[in-house]
């Protein structure tokens, strides 16, 4: 058996896995896809310490620093299922492929995707002007006009952040009204470079064939089309934890979050969690690359507690 399993590597699972192996303690690491949501994503300019990468090459290099180390790499494989430790006190981790791996201690970083609006544009022009991220992608906008689809406290939030660095910003809101704290509310609608565009429903991303140009969302009251010129589409309608696998054995948050202490120990024993499927606020790079490696020490310890010598 493994003493630490990591499950995910994106960010934060290879992460837990440098730090677990370079304690010399038998490390594997199983993902569906390695490199996670760095690989869909083109430069990032907030990895600190590098000023500008893309997401193919930092996928790469995560991978290939896995590698230097001694860790069982299991890649395009796909967890189902996890079973608490028995008397054994090995957790298990059933695989998609019928194999089951056994370790001492887990730690969960399977990630989260963006909910999209699924809309024509919308995957053709992704990272051409369509973005998911402000933090990330607001500042290639700068002195653009942006949209940001999705009226709840994320978009809200996103609007807010855009309106300081864009030139405007339309927030469209499917509902007749928006759904963020009226605190949030007011804030943006004391900006005088952002419209609010409610019960509305986008329909398409347009674009000239190489980057956004616009979109067109039916007003749901009247039904008729309408057109927006615009250079960026920023979609905040939501952010899926990879947890489906895990309801019913670990605690999830109501987003389906895996709920982790401050030391990234979820609800059961010997099975820790790290990066964007947990409930720990801000989803970046090296957010989950701390706290991927703050699990594996926290795993790390947990053994040298609860082995016998
Ligand atoms: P992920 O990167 O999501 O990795 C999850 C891993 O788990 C993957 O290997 C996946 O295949 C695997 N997995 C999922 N389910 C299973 C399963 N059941 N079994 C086995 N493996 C599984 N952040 C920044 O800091 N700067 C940026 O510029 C930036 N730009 C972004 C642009 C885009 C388009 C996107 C989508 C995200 C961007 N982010 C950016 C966010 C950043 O990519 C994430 O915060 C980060 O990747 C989270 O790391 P993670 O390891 O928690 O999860």
């Amino acid at each position: 058996p493994f003493d630490v399993l990591v499950v995910g590597g994106g960010p934060a699972g290879t992460a837990a896995a440098i730090y677990a192996a370079r304690k010399g303690i038998r490390t594997g690491v199983a993902a569906e896809r390695f490199g996670g949501q760095v690989l869909d994503t083109m430069a990032i300019e907030n990895f600190i310490s590098v000023a500008h990468t893309e997401g193919p090459k930092l996928a790469a290099q995560l991978e290939q620093h896995v590698r230097d180390y001694d860790v069982d790499v299991m890649n395009l494989q796909r967890a189902t299922a996890l079973v608490p430790a028995g008397a054994d006190g090995l957790v298990e981790v059933k695989l998609e492929n019928g194999a089951s791996l056994k370790s001492k201690t887990v730690v969960l970083s399977t990630g989260a995707r963006w909910r999209q609006m699924g809309v024509p544009g919308e995957d053709q022009y992704r990272n051409r002007g369509v973005a998911y991220c402000p933090h990330c992608d607001g500042p290639l906008f700068k002195g653009k006009r942006v949209a940001v689809i999705g009226g709840g406290n994320s978009g809200v939030e996103a609007a807010i952040d855009l309106a300081g660095i864009v030139a405007h910003v339309t927030l469209i809101e499917f509902d007749a009204r928006l759904r963020a704290d009226e605190v949030l509310q007011r804030k943006l609608r004391s900006l005088e470079n952002v419209r609010i565009i409610t019960s509305a429903q986008t329909t398409e991303v347009l674009g000239d064939g190489g980057k956004v140009t616009g979109l067109v969302y039916r007003d749901r009251v009247g039904g008729d089309a309408h057109r927006l010129a615009l250079e960026g589409v920023f979609v905040q309608i939501g952010l899926l934890p990879n947890t489906e696998w895990l309801e019913g054995t670990v605690a999830l948050s109501p987003r389906a979050e895996i709920v982790v202490d401050d030391r990234g120990q979820t609800s059961v024993a010997g099975v820790f969690a790290a990066g964007d499927c947990t409930t720990v606020p801000y989803k970046q790079i090296v957010i989950a690359m701390g706290e991927g490696s703050k699990a594996a020490l926290a795993a790390f310890d947990h053994l040298i507690r609860s082995t016998a010598p």
